[in-house]
């Protein structure tokens, strides 16, 4: 798990615009236990007033240009 910057947009439980924590989880392809590729990458959102998360979509990621 890599922990990005992150940054301020409106949480859609609380409704708050809030810094929201994000994090990069990627999959790996192993071969003899040794990591060889990333075969997906997830990234997953954390806000910082009420502690919800949701997952979205690397594309997603992109386009909001954390
Ligand atoms: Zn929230």
């Amino acid at each position: 798990m890599k922990n990005l910057t992150g940054r301020a947009a409106t949480c859609q439980y609380c409704g708050q615009l809030v810094h929201h924590h994000l994090q990069e989880r990627a999959t790996k392809f192993t071969l003899f236990f040794i990591p060889v590729f990333t075969t997906s990458r997830t990234y997953r959102i954390t806000c910082s007033n009420c502690g919800q998360t949701s997952s979205i979509k690397p594309r997603q990621a992109k386009t909001l240009a954390w």
